[in-house]
């Protein structure tokens, strides 16, 4: 296609976990939430929808002073996004010029690789340590690098950075680096509150995973005001519909629902790492919602078709040097039962 640039021909694509619209699957391979938001969300989904003739408030105001305070951060520090992808792309556009750097982690998500093509950039992967930490390489300064993107916790690991090392990341870096948080309502810590000590730092975080709203898409992002002055220059006018942004307030204001799913997901979490071992499986101890698990003998490929044929969706990975495993996202623990005695039939 003459007409389009040519880096978005020569582009792949990003493409996402499979998301089957028909028939019933058990689904195991976007770590979306096994249970249903809080009640809350859907009654103020329900009230918003009879309001929409008009335009959305286009700076979320009403989840910026929810957010706010459920996590302790003034609101002007908090700018919104159609889901946490939206504010990837917001940072890329805002920090990234075309030849510019961009560096992430190998393995980690795969989206970064794609935002950084479609800006004409150039990104560099930086191989995790055996332990999950980063080497020294990782806050090198390279030339032209201009954004550092760090899932914390890591997906498809489910490993942490300590704040420690966040923190003496950002002092070595000659640009800002975020840390995307998509997963860090599972894990023992957060970075919030580094934000506050380094300029550099910014945190992103999704309504998808811990708070059972993929479908809803909206995430946020925890900066600095002078970033987030300009990043509103950058975003769509109205990125977050009346709709969203109703339901993502009553989510992130119910916090007691937040801790009782929590609690569920990490207890399904700890009897699945256990079993997946018993059955011979090496596993990464996971800090988010789903386990990364590889196998000395069996064929994880053909453990994931199989799963395929009996319904049920699990993550297949192979990455460039590193290795094939799967990424089993927490479930129910009936599925999670369903899911490893199909696997123990097959290892
Ligand atoms: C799921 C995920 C996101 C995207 O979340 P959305 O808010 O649904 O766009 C971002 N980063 C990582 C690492 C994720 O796994």
């Amino acid at each position: 296609m003459k007409f389009v640039r040519d880096n978005i021909s020569r582009l792949a694509g990003y493409v996402p976990g499979e998301q089957p619209q028909a028939g019933k699957f058990i689904k195991l391979n976007t770590n979306e939430n096994p249970y249903p938001p809080s009640a809350k969300v859907v009654e103020a989904i329900q009230v918003a929808a009879e309001k929409l003739v008009r335009y959305p408030d286009p700076v979320s105001t009403a989840f910026r002073l929810a957010a706010g305070e459920a996590l302790n951060v003034d609101p002007e520090w908090i700018i919104c996004g159609n889901g946490s992808d939206d504010i990837l792309t917001i940072l890329t556009r805002s920090f990234v010029d075309q030849g510019d750097l961009i560096r992430l982690p190998n393995p980690s998500y795969i989206l970064y690789r794609t935002l950084a093509e479609i800006q004409g950039a150039n990104y560099q992967e930086v191989n995790f340590n055996d332990d999950w930490s980063l080497p020294e390489s990782f806050s090198a300064a390279d030339v032209g690098l201009k954004l550092v993107f760090l899932p914390n916790p890591n997906s498809p690991t489910g490993s942490v950075v300590s704040q420690e090392a966040i923190l003496d990341l950002a002092e070595r870096l000659p640009c800002p680096i975020l840390i995307d948080e998509a997963y860090v309502d599972f894990a023992d810590f957060n970075c919030i509150e580094l934000v506050k000590q380094n300029s550099k730092i910014m945190v992103s975080r999704t309504l998808s995973k811990s708070y059972g709203l993929a479908g809803l898409r909206f995430g946020f992002l925890v900066a600095q005001p002078t970033i987030i002055q300009q990043l509103l220059k950058v975003k769509d006018s109205y990125n977050c519909d009346a709709l969203s942004i109703a339901g993502a307030t009553a989510a992130i204001s119910d916090q007691q629902w937040l801790q009782e799913n929590v609690a569920k997901i990490k207890s399904t979490r700890q009897l699945m790492q256990e079993k997946l071992t018993q059955l011979g499986f090496d596993i990464i101890p996971s800090q988010a919602n789903f386990v990364w698990c590889t196998h000395p003998t069996a064929q994880v490929k053909s453990i994931y078709e199989y799963l395929k044929e009996n319904r049920i969706l699990v993550r297949y990975m192979s990455y460039p040097n590193w290795e094939e495993g799967l990424r089993i996202s927490v479930g129910t623990d009936e599925q999670i039962n369903a899911c490893l005695s199909l696997i123990q039939s097959k290892v």
